[in-house]
C-alpha cells in the first residue's frame, strides 16, 4: 500500500471534527468524550482499534511483532467486536497497550486503520453534527483539517500513577514502578517511530493535565475549544 498517496487522499470533513492527541493517561480520553456528550458528537477511540488489532494478533497466537498477522487483523477489523463485553475488557489491559503500540508502528497496519477513522470523521455514525477523535495523530494525519485540535499531556510520574490506579482493580499485584517503565516505554516507541509518531501539531492547542482535576481540565479545554469552532 502506498502510504503517501493515503496520506493525500485525506478530504476536509463537512461536519466538524476536535482532534485530541496526547500520551497514555494524559486525561484525553475523558475529556474527548465529555467534548462529544457536551456537543452531541460522536467519539471515536482510535486507540481502542490499535488495541483490538493486538488483541486479535494475540487471540489467533501469534506475537503481536508478526507484521502479516498485524496488518491481516487491521484489513479484517470488526468494529462491531470492541463493544462486545470481554472483548472491550481484555482491550484496557497493560499488556494489549503495549502490544497496540507494537502493531501501531506497522505502516500498514496503520494504512487500513486510517480509512476507517476517516471515514468516521467524514460520516459520524447515527447522523450526529460533528465528531471527536482521540489517539497520537489526529491531528497531524487523520484529521489534518480538523476544526479545532487539542493535545493533551501530563508529566510521566502522574501519568502512570492515574494508570495504576485504573488497572490495579484487575490486576492487584501491579506495581507502580511497573507501570511507570511501561507509560515509558510506550511514550519512546509512539514518539519515535516513522511513520505518524505521537507529536503535537503546529495548530494544536496544549494543555498541560498535571495539577488539574478533570472538573479544571474539562473547563480549560472547552474553553481552547469554543475559540476554534463557531457554533
Ligand atoms: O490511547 P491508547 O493507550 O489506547 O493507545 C494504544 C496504543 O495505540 C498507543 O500506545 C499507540 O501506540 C497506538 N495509537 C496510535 N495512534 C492512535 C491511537 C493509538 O498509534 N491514533
Amino acid at each position: 500500500m502506498d502510504w503517501e498517496q493515503k496520506l493525500s487522499d485525506g478530504v476536509t470533513p463537512s461536519k466538524p471534527v476536535i482532534a485530541v492527541d496526547g500520551p497514555a493517561a494524559s486525561g484525553k480520553g475523558t475529556l474527548a468524550r465529555r467534548l462529544a456528550a457536551h456537543y452531541g458528537f460522536a467519539y471515536l477511540d482510535t486507540g481502542a482499534l490499535y488495541r483490538a488489532v493486538a488483541l486479535s494478533v494475540i487471540d489467533a497466537g501469534h506475537a503481536p511483532e508478526s507484521e502479516p498477522h498485524g496488518v491481516a487483523a487491521a484489513e479484517t477489523l470488526n468494529m462491531a467486536q470492541l463493544d462486545e463485553a470481554d472483548f472491550a475488557a481484555r482491550l484496557r489491559t497493560a499488556e494489549t497497550g503495549k502490544a497496540a503500540s507494537i502493531v501501531a508502528a506497522m505502516p500498514d497496519v496503520r494504512a487500513a486503520i486510517l480509512s476507517a477513522q476517516r471515514r468516521f470523521a467524514e460520516n459520524p455514525p447515527d447522523n450526529k453534527s460533528g465528531a471527536v477523535l482521540d489517539g497520537r495523530d489526529i491531528g497531524t494525519v487523520v484529521c489534518p483539517d480538523a476544526s479545532a485540535k487539542l493535545f493533551i499531556t501530563a508529566n510521566a510520574a502522574i501519568r502512570a500513577e492515574r494508570r495504576w490506579k485504573e488497572l490495579r482493580i484487575g490486576d492487584a499485584a501491579l506495581s507502580l514502578a511497573e507501570v511507570l517503565v511501561d507509560i515509558e516505554a510506550r511514550d519512546a516507541r509512539d514518539k519515535s517511530r516513522a511513520i505518524a509518531p505521537m507529536k503535537q501539531a503546529a495548530d494544536a492547542l496544549l494543555l498541560d493535565t498535571s495539577d488539574l482535576s478533570i472538573e479544571e481540565a474539562f473547563t480549560a479545554v472547552l474553553a481552547l475549544v469554543e475559540s476554534k469552532l463557531n457554533l
